[in-house]
C-alpha cells in the first residue's frame, strides 16, 4: 500500500489520483450494482451537513491509483463496477484517467459529483456509465448551503452537461429543515422535471457523521411537498 507521503505524482509523472479510502463492496452507493468505492481526498465546498467532511482536505489521502488498480485487479468478475466518490472526485484532474482505465478493465463506472466542476465532467462523461449529482438547494440559493462562491451556476451547468450527454443519472438533494424549505423542496422538484431529469431523490438530514453545526432535526416522507413525487418516474425519500 502507498502511504500519504507517496500521494502525488506517480512514477511516469503523471499526477496520482489521492484517495482517501476504498470500500471493497457496496449495494447502496450506485443502485443496482454491486460495486466498490473510492472516496477521494478534496472538495472545495463546506455544506454544513456533510458526511465526509475529513475528505474536505487534500491532506485526507491515504491512497492512490496503485492502491485502487491493484484491488481492482484481484475483483474481475466479482463487481459490477467501481464508484468515484468523496470528497468531490473531479477536484482532481486525475480521476478522468482512473475512470477511463477502469473501463478498460472491464469494470462499469459511476460518478458522484457535487457539480462544482463542469468542463472535468463534460470530459469525464465519455467514460462513465452512471452518475449521482447532488442539487443541494435552488440555483439562487446555493451559496448558503454550500458556503461557497458562484456555486449554483456550476452545479447546474453540471446537471445541463449530463443531461446533453443522455448519461444514466440520479439527482438528489440533501434536506435540512434549516437550510431548506418545504416550497424550496418544491422548487427543486419542478426546475429537475422540467429540465428532463427523471430520477430525484430527497435524502433527510443526518446527523451522525456531521461536524454537528447544524441543529440535530430532520424531515419526514410527511414533509414531501404535495405533487412533487409525481413529476418523476422514480422518487425516492430516503430516511435518516
Ligand atoms: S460538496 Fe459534498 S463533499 Fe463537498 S462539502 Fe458538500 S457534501 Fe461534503
Amino acid at each position: 500500500m502507498a502511504s500519504a507521503s507517496n500521494a502525488g505524482r506517480l512514477p511516469d509523472g503523471r499526477r496520482s489520483l489521492l484517495i482517501g479510502g476504498i470500500t471493497p463492496f457496496s449495494t447502496v452507493d450506485w443502485p443496482g450494482k454491486l460495486a466498490c468505492v473510492a472516496f477521494l481526498a478534496g472538495c472545495p465546498w463546506r455544506c454544513p451537513y456533510c458526511q465526509n467532511h475529513l475528505l474536505q482536505s487534500f491532506g485526507a489521502a491515504t491512497q492512490t491509483d496503485e492502491d485502487l488498480f491493484a484491488f481492482l485487479d484481484q475483483r474481475r468478475g466479482l463487481l459490477d463496477g467501481v464508484v468515484f466518490s468523496g470528497g468531490e472526485p473531479l477536484a482532481q484532474e486525475a480521476t478522468i484517467d482512473a475512470a477511463r482505465r477502469a473501463r478498460e478493465m472491464g469494470f462499469e463506472v459511476g460518478l458522484h459529483t457535487c457539480g462544482g466542476y463542469p468542463e472535468r465532467l463534460e470530459r469525464i462523461l465519455p467514460h462513465i456509465d452512471w452518475v449521482g449529482i447532488d442539487v443541494k438547494a435552488p440555483w439562487a440559493k446555493y451559496d448558503s448551503v454550500t458556503l461557497a462562491r458562484g456555486t449554483g451556476k456550476l452545479a447546474q451547468a453540471s446537471l445541463d452537461a449530463i443531461l446533453d450527454a443522455g448519461v444514466a443519472m440520479e439527482a438528489r438533494t440533501t434536506w435540512h429543515p434549516a437550510l431548506l424549505t418545504s416550497d424550496d423542496i418544491a422548487a427543486i422538484g419542478q426546475d429537475l422535471a422540467a429540465r428532463g431529469v427523471r430520477t430525484w431523490a430527497v435524502q433527510a438530514y443526518r446527523h451522525q457523521g456531521t461536524t454537528g453545526e447544524l441543529p440535530n432535526e430532520t424531515v419526514y416522507p410527511s414533509d414531501t411537498p404535495t405533487g412533487i413525487a409525481e413529476l418523476f418516474e422514480s422518487f425516492e425519500f430516503r430516511r435518516a
